[in-house]
Formats: C-alpha cells, sequence, structure tokens
C-alpha cells in the first residue's frame, strides 16, 4: 500500500513527537531533557541529521548551541536566524521550544528541495537551557551566543551552580568539552546577523478562543513581583469578637480579588495580568485568627507604561484595604523585567504573511511568558510567531497542537523569508547605488 506522503506540519510533529520519548528523554513515560543530559545529546546528533538531510552544515558553538546553515547565493553572507529550546522541563510537553527548532527546519528542507537560495545564508539555532530545566539559572547558552552571557551572568556567578545530584555547570560542560569561560566565545557579530525569528506555541488560551491558528507577538511582556506581608492580630477562634478582630487572612482575600478586578479592567491585546500565585497564613492553624500572611505578586504586560500604570493601581488598592482594616503591611519590590518589543518592520512582515497563509488579518498578541528572543532581541531585530496550542496548556504531557496549524505555521516563515528577501534585495540595492 502506498501512503501518502506527510505534509512539512505532519513531519514536523511527528518529529517532536519522536523525540520526546526516551533516547531523547531522560525518563521513560515522561519528557524530561535537561541541558547537556543524555536525551538533550542524542537530540542534538537526531537533529543535526536532519539539518544534514535539509542542506546544512552543522557545528555546535562553544556554548554547546546546535547550529545548522542553509549558505546564501554568496559564501560568508550575514544570516537570517530562527531558533528555539531544546530542552524541557520535567514532564514537560513535546512542542514546547522543539516545536520551533522543527518548524523551522522544515522551511529550509522546502527552500532546499526548490533549489532556492537567497542573498543571506539561514541558520537554525537550537539552543540549550531555556527552561532552567536542570540548573538555578537560565538561558546561559542563548546570552552566550547574543554576546551578553559575562554582562548578565558572570562566570563566577554560575559555573559553580549544582544540579539536582550535584553536578556543576562547570562539570557537565566538561561532559561536552567545554568550559564556562569558553562559552562567552559563542558570541556573534551584529555584523554577520540580520533578525532573529521565533516560532513558539503560544502557551496560552487566546488563539484557540478566537479560533486562529496564528498569532504574531508585539512583545515579551514587561514583568514585575513583589512580596506582600500583611500583619494583624493572631487571636483564639472562639472567644476573639468578630468586630475586635484585625484578621490578615481576610484582608488579603479582599486584596486578592482586587488584583484580579483591576488586572481584569485592561484590553487583553495590552498582555495585562495580574496573580497572586502563592499566600502562606501563619499560625495557619483551625482555632487562631491569622495574625500573618504573605503573598507574592506577579504583574506583566506588553509596555511598562501599561504594566506600571496597573501596578500603581494594585497597590493603592491593598493599601486602602490594609488602612481600613488596621492591618500593618510591607510590600517588597523582587523584581522588575523589561519588556522585549519585537522588531516593528519584522512584525509588519510577519504580519502580512500570516494574513496571507491564513486569508485574515493577523492577530497581533504580547507574550506573557519569557522566550530565548527576549535575550536574542538584545543582538538583532527580532520577531516572534505563535502557534495555537490546545486548551493553552503547556509545561505539562497534555500540551498538543494541530497539525495543519503547524503547517501554516512553516508557509507563513517561508513566506516572510521571501519577503525578507525582497526588504533585504532593496536595501542592498540603495548601498551598492
Ligand atoms: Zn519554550
Amino acid at each position: 500500500m502506498v501512503k501518502a506522503a506527510l505534509t512539512p506540519g505532519e513531519r514536523a510533529v511527528a518529529r517532536c513527537d519522536v523525540l520526546g520519548e526516551p533516547p531523547f528523554s531522560d525518563e521513560s513515560g515522561l519528557l524530561y531533557r535537561p541541558w547537556l543530559g543524555p536525551g538533550f545529546i542524542a537530540t542534538v546528533e537526531a537533529i543535526s541529521n536532519w539539518m544534514r538531510q535539509a542542506g546544512m552544515s552543522v557545528r555546535q558553538d562553544s556554548a554547546a548551541n546546535l547550529i545548522g546553515r542553509y549558505e546564501g547565493t554568496t559564501p560568508d553572507a550575514r544570516a537570517l536566524l530562527f531558533g528555539s529550546h531544546l530542552d524541557s522541563v520535567r514532564d514537560g510537553g513535546r512542542y514546547d521550544g522543539m516545536l520551533g527548532v522543527i518548524a523551522a527546519l522544515e522551511v529550509v528542507a522546502g527552500f532546499h528541495e526548490r533549489g532556492e537560495r537567497f542573498p543571506f545564508a539561514i541558520e537554525i539555532i537550537g539552543f540549550g537551557d531555556e527552561e532552567g530545566s536542570r540548573f538555578p539559572i537560565t538561558m546561559l547558552t542563548t546570552r552566550a551566543l547574543a554576546g551578553v552571557l559575562e554582562e548578565d551572568d558572570p562566570v563566577a556567578a554560575f559555573a559553580e551552580l549544582r544540579d539536582a545530584d550535584g553536578i556543576t555547570v562547570e562539570q557537565a560542560l566538561a561532559g561536552v568539552g567545554l568550559t564556562p569561560r569558553g562559552m562567552a566565545t559563542a558570541r556573534r557579530r551584529k555584523e554577520d546577523v540580520l533578525a532573529y525569528v521565533e516560532a513558539h506555541i503560544e502557551q496560552g488560551p487566546v488563539l484557540e478562543a478566537e479560533g486562529r491558528a496564528l498569532g504574531v507577538v508585539s512583545a515579551i511582556a514587561a514583568q514585575r513581583r513583589f512580596e506582600v506581608k500583611l500583619h494583624g492580630q493572631a487571636g483564639h477562634a472562639g472567644t476573639m469578637a468578630m468586630s475586635l478582630r484585625r484578621d490578615a487572612l481576610t484582608a488579603a482575600a479582599e486584596m486578592v480579588l482586587a488584583v484580579e478586578r483591576i488586572a481584569s479592567a485592561g484590553d487583553d491585546r495590552e498582555g495585562l495580568v495580574a496573580t497572586v500565585g502563592s499566600l502562606r497564613t501563619w499560625p495557619g492553624v483551625v482555632n487562631v485568627v491569622p495574625g500573618d500572611v504573605t503573598f507574592t505578586l506577579d504583574i506583566r504586560a506588553g509596555t511598562i507604561a501599561r504594566r506600571d500604570v496597573t501596578v500603581t493601581e494594585i497597590l493603592t488598592a491593598l493599601e486602602d484595604t490594609a488602612t481600613r482594616r488596621s492591618i500593618e503591611m510591607e510590600i517588597l519590590p523582587r523584581e522588575n523585567l523589561l519588556p522585549s518589543p519585537c522588531d516593528p518592520h519584522l512584525m509588519t512582515r510577519l504580519e502580512t504573511a500570516v494574513a496571507d497563509v491564513t486569508g485574515q488579518p493577523a492577530r497581533v498578541l504580547v507574550s506573557g511568558a519569557g522566550h530565548d528572543a527576549m535575550i536574542m532581541a538584545r543582538l538583532v531585530p527580532m520577531a516572534m510567531l505563535f502557534i495555537r496550542c490546545e486548551r493553552g496548556i503547556s509545561h505539562n504531557p497534555a500540551e498538543a497542537v494541530m497539525a495543519e496549524d503547524v503547517n501554516e505555521a512553516i508557509t507563513a516563515l517561508t513566506r516572510f523569508v521571501r519577503l525578507f528577501a525582497e526588504d533585504y534585495s532593496k536595501t542592498q540595492g540603495r548601498h551598492s547605488s
């Protein structure tokens, strides 16, 4: 019986599925692919072979990033970069990160099959440690390639970090013949690279809710985190009259609801989200009015301005509640991450490509989650394409995509490269005239 050939989208999904099991996972029955583990090394080997079949030369840089290169019409041409991460959290999904690499591979395989070349090279990068799934640090290999490793994480600060088995970053690198100090030499020169484009599953429910296969990212969210400490008065649950209580937990309850109400009032296109993810009470027993509560607050939006207006509104609401309930409150700032805006011109081209392929104007959305792209944006103009995933579930074995969506993503990225080539020829023409 003759089996119909797989579409590029079907092949991409099938490859991600193959890579979801041993020997490409370090555990059987679930996917766990920590940076530089046996599954990771086997994965690099498998993808290297697929890259060679797609007409690419393959190397690993000094940070163990996997890099496939499809040459342009001239040797040493500058490169348009595609990429995402190869590592996976424990019990993760098969498409987070991996799909961005494998889908880009299908784009290049198509060019190779048709003998199509561009005045620039195309490189696909498989990054190593986006998830921080092995060591308590993330995106070392991305930072190395983007040339910001030492600025963000001096060698002394990361070389001795240990995984769950007590192995240091330095020892893990030594296992593949690399060193922490040598990682920084993976740095790419700005003059050798043109742009970075990352396809990734949305990891959220927006595209599915709107019945869309693809979305174009406008920015990776600006993030702020706080720890909020409430101090009331603990007391006997049986004897302390309701009118006399200073209950830290009922105050916290009011505050959590205020956070939800304020964040919900925003336009979801602004990517505004706010979450209380952890809450602890003291003494935390059945017969004592809670005297102390500590909770976390995580606020994200596509722009600093939108985020900080909301931060102010939320903190004001918290203060009102604390004052009214005679609760002492301490708000401790924990993190303040800048947004990574996508390059407007690349976004326009990606939007055109998506509209051409899907037949409807592209949905533009903010990425609430962090990605390799936010580090790469510090080296080169960056854009991201989101692919719908089932129920927005990620970091979970239930993560799922539809092959038709992936096929549309591959077609859109292919169209994007051709649009990019048109722009590139024009600028080159201007330079040489
Ligand atoms: Zn990811």
